[in-house]
């Protein structure tokens, strides 16, 4: 029979997938009867949206069936079906799922993973001997759990984090954990050709046409032996199929239907009392599931388990979500929903490619897989469904923008979204914690691109690392443990908290007891400077130009001093000429000599973060370079003003680079910094 390959990386993506992301192996079951069960919604979709076409929900059904002498494990749907191409497209790539380029959003990783006998390109011609003779890696991984452990860590190796797999639509795969050979015959509605799709997993797949009453696809597994490890049988036990669907896809809306085998007692000619009763099997079909949507049902008779299969099954497929959140909606505007919020990070969260949405139902029918206009971008990372009455089966992706219903439903999600993000942080800690760590900068971008106007609805979210108390803190418990006589919120900048707790501008402010928010993330300084004040009390930069740290007397000091040394300051910034905008007395410094701080609008921080980005556009703080009136270094300066003014230079141009490099900035000539240093050692 004429194999064709599969394309290349879905090749390897098979063998990790088949031996790496599923614990359990018989969600199998409930990744077929959902794609059924879409197929279903796909066509019965169709049907209220197309004239002519008349179809009722009662008309569809998946059908179970165990064959335990051939051991072969049948799906049957009567969905929307798949013509050849699409039966090529769906089942021959295993990433090419839904609205996911695979291919094109991992070139690089992808790169990375291909070993060298994975040479042959994607091989669109029909070709015999490429497929019989291909040394495929999932060769060795068809004894799944023997191969485990290198499996993993071969991609581990190489760079490519199996967490990513699972975001993919690996759906149809899984069933390669139990079969040994899949066969999918479907004939797409509306056509009157139907094809065979088979394949044994790892060396491509053959198709052909095939015959086929009605439309719908079939799909028949040839189950793995047995082995020491694994029982394969247990598929094909009719109360074990009974459990899983119960289990997994009890709310699928279209019954899944299974001719049972059960037992009556024999009926006889005679009542003889004293005779034990006869009994004789006999089959008869049973639906599986309750059929009732998970958002439909009363909250009571739902458990975390259930909402969280039901996630896997929907959202994830291989991890369950952080937290989840029932409503059921009702006044000007009613529907029922479930909001999750994932446990990881999406791998292409922070990436453009990542689409925001929540499914769309009217009335229990899927109109939209994913409806961005549901949810703000400062909570995109929510997934989940929205089913509501109100809204009508035609409406458009253009019209739903315009739409009264939708936006109402996006109004009152947003505010439940923040309510119940509020709920957790009070409620659990660690989790919200984890939560804010994966999700946390979306809230600041929120805040940062709303210019302001989400602020009061973000800021009560976020969270920072407080210097003084080494752990996250919300802006209101730095408001709370804020001590006498404290006017400010003080915040500082840096790499890492390590890097921050070493500037020298943290050590005067933690010194009066005042505490200090450690900001890593490049969107920070941006975001709490759009929030600018927090319950009346401002927030500020440790590198602002003025702390109000000192006492009267203290400030009337130190502008004596400033006074006094006039000129060592002007023969300072003359030396350094427009690098700086100015050199002065410093009113932030304890033991450090000195720190670079700058003027206006524009920190030193958001300096680097906005040339780190790939514009040709640079910008430049106003650089002030302050020194410590009470350091020695200050002292030896004042003595050189009149002694040794080309010295001053010097010293002056040494001290300058040392501020730079404490502010994690690059020095423009580091071998006339480091020669200058030589010279004052010899
Ligand atoms: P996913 O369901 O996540 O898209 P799958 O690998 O499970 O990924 O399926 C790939 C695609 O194959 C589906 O998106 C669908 O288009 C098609 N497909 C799978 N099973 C069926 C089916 N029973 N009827 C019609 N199409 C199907």
């Amino acid at each position: 029979m004429k194999k064709k390959p599969f394309k290349a990386e879905s090749k390897r993506l098979l063998g990790l997938m088949i031996n790496s992301i599923y614990t359990h192996k018989e969600i199998f079951l409930r990744e077929l009867i959902s794609n059924a069960s879409d197929a279903m919604d796909k066509l019965y979709f169709k049907t209220l949206t197309e004239d002519g076409l008349s179809f009722d929900r009662s008309d569809f059904e998946i059908f179970i069936e165990a064959d335990k002498d051939n051991r072969t494990l049948t799906i049957r749907d009567n969905g929307l079906g798949m013509t050849k191409e699409e039966l090529e497209n769906n089942l021959g790539t295993i990433a090419k799922s839904g609205t996911m380029d695979f291919r094109q959003e991992n070139k690089d990783n992808l790169e990375k993973f291909k070993p060298e006998r994975m040479g042959e390109e994607e091989n669109e011609e029909e070709d015999d001997s490429a497929s019989e003779s291909q040394d495929t890696p999932l060769d060795a991984a068809e004894e799944t759990t023997a191969a485990q452990p290198a499996e993993e860590d071969e991609a581990k190796e190489a760079g490519f984090d199996i967490d990513i797999i699972g975001q993919f639509g690996v759906g149809f795969y899984s069933a390669f954990m139990v079969s040994k050979e899949i066969t999918v015959i479907s004939k797409a509605y509306g056509s009157n050709e139907a094809w065979r799709w088979q394949s044994e997993g790892a060396d491509g797949y053959s198709i052909e046409p095939y015959e086929k009453e009605g439309f719908g696809t079939t799909i028949i597994l040839a189950l793995k032996d047995n082995h020491d490890e694994e029982n394969y049988s247990q598929y094909l036990d009719q109360y074990k199929i009974q459990d899983i669907v119960k289990k997994y896809s009890d709310y699928i809306r279209y019954p899944i239907k299974m001719a049972l085998t059960k037992r009556r007692p024999k009926a006889t000619e005679d009542s003889d009392d004293k005779k034990a009763p006869e009994y004789e099997d006999y089959q008869e079909i049973d639906t599986l599931n309750s059929m009732v949507p998970l958002w439909r049902r009363n909250k009571n008779e739902v458990n975390g388990e259930d909402y969280e299969q039901f996630y896997m099954e929907k959202f994830s497929n291989y991890e369950i979500p952080l937290t989840y959140s029932h409503i059921s909606a009702e006044g000007t505007i009613s529907y029922d929903g479930i909001l999750y919020i994932p446990l990881n990070t999406p791998y292409n969260y922070y990436s453009k490619e990542y689409e925001k949405g929540l499914q769309l139902y009217a009335n229990g029918v899927l109109i939209m897989e994913k409806c961005a206009d549901l949810l703000p971008d400062c909570f995109s990372f929510v997934r989940g469904l929205v089913d509501s009455p109100d809204l009508s089966l035609n409406i458009s992706r253009e019209m739903l923008q315009q739409d009264r219903q939708v936006k109402a439903i996006a109004k009152s999600l947003d505010k439940r979204i923040k309510s119940d993000l509020l709920k957790l942080l009070k409620n659990d800690r660690e989790k919200y914690e984890g939560f804010f760590k994966n999700f946390g900068m979306q809230l600041k971008f929120g805040i940062y691109n709303s210019f302001g106007a989400d602020k009061d609805k973000l800021q009560d979210l976020l969270l920072y690392h407080s210097l003084k108390e080494d752990k996250m803190v919300t802006l209101a418990e730095y408001l709370e443990k804020m001590t006498e006589g404290q006017e400010t919120i003080y915040y500082a900048c840096g790499s890492s908290i390590s890097r921050i707790r070493q500037l020298p501008q943290t050590e005067l402010v933690l010194d009066k007891g005042y505490d200090i928010l450690a900001l890593t993330e490049d969107v920070d300084e941006f975001a709490i400077k759009i929030i600018n004040e927090y319950q009346g009390k401002t927030i500020k930069s440790v590198s602002d130009k003025d702390l109000d740290l000192e006492s009267k007397e203290e400030k009337e000091a130190t502008k004596e001093q400033a006074e006094t040394h006039k000129d060592l300051f002007t023969a300072m910034k003359e030396a350094l000429g427009d690098k700086v905008k100015e050199v002065r007395l410093s009113k932030r410094l304890k033991s450090h000599p000195i720190c670079l701080t700058s003027d206006g609008p524009l920190s030193i921080e958001m300096e680097k973060v906005l040339n780190s980005m790939p514009t040709d556009n640079q910008v430049k703080a106003d650089r002030v370079l302050e020194i410590n009136g009470n350091h020695p270094v200050f002292a030896a300066l004042t003595k050189l003003e009149g002694s040794d003014p080309e010295k001053l230079k010097t010293y002056t141009t040494l001290l300058y680079h040392q501020a730079l490099l404490i502010e994690g900035l690059t020095i423009e000539d580091p071998v006339s910094f480091a020669n200058s240093i030589c010279e004052l050692m010899s």
